[in-house]
């Protein structure tokens, strides 16, 4: 069943249109990869899409329901998270703090503080640090760790590799496999293509806000993608 679709969305910022009828969608439990280059339009897309950009028209439908005029807490609590790009932890709060942040949206599900450490052990040890007191890695954990505990149906990944070193980027990659056995699917956005393409069913590349190329992530080649991504 599809669980996001969108159709002929323009997102603006101000007077400059940074998508242009753009359609995209997910199915249930679904991984889809979002690539593109800097500014591409991806954030802006994914932000749109979580009602925290008003500026928009097109269609919007979200587990069967048009989300484009709904207001952002609404559509957390319909179960469409988001991890930000940049993490956007609350400093002054510990890692638990931050992570039970992520109730304030919730629906009910499976994801508890429980299992979220069970996920990321290394926040268990470090439940009462502060987010400067941990790597950028185990800082990305918690983000993703308080988008779960939303219990949403759809994550929103917004380069979430960006910076971090490999062997953080395996295991925030290897944790995805896991969020997906609860049933939740994914977009991961990444400007890293491999990366994406690896842990994903499908790819979307985006080209100064068009869609230039979608495709089952196995079927495309090297050249195909770079000349969507590039535009070459
Ligand atoms: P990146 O990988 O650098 O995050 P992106 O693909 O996510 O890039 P966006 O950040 O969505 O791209 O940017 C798309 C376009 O919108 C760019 O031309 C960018 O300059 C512009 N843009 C993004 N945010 C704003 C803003 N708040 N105000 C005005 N223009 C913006």
């Amino acid at each position: 069943m599809t669980l996001l679709e969108v159709e002929g969305l323009d997102v603006f910022h101000g007077d400059l249109q940074a998508v242009f009828g753009l359609a995209f969608c997910v199915a249930e439990r679904e991984a889809v990869a979002l690539v593109g280059a800097n500014g591409a339009g991806k954030t802006t897309f994914l932000r749109a899409l979580v009602g925290l950009i008003d500026s928009k028209q097109g269609r919007i439908r979200f587990d069967g329901g048009d989300i484009q005029d709904t207001p952002a807490e609404t559509i957390a609590r319909l179960g469409l998270g988001m991890v930000p790009e940049g993490r956007m932890l609350f400093d002054t709060l510990t890692v638990e703090e931050n992570l039970l942040m992520g109730q304030v949206s919730k629906r009910s599900g499976s994801w508890t503080l429980r299992r979220v450490f069970d996920l990321f052990p290394a926040l268990e040890e470090r439940r009462g640090h502060l987010p400067r007191q941990l790597s950028g890695g185990q800082q990305q954990m918690v983000s993703i760790g308080r988008a779960l505990m939303c219990n949403p149906r759809l994550l929103l990944c917004d380069e979430i590799s960006l910076g971090l070193a490999p062997v953080m980027v395996e295991q925030i990659y290897g944790a995805f496999n896991d969020i997906r056995k609860e049933g939740t699917a994914l977009v991961l956005v990444e400007q890293d293509v491999k990366r994406a393409a690896s842990a994903s069913d499908r790819i979307y590349c985006l080209l100064k806000g068009r869609v230039s190329l979608t495709a089952k992530a196995g079927d495309v080649s090297v050249a195909e993608l770079t000349q969507a991504y590039f535009g070459m």
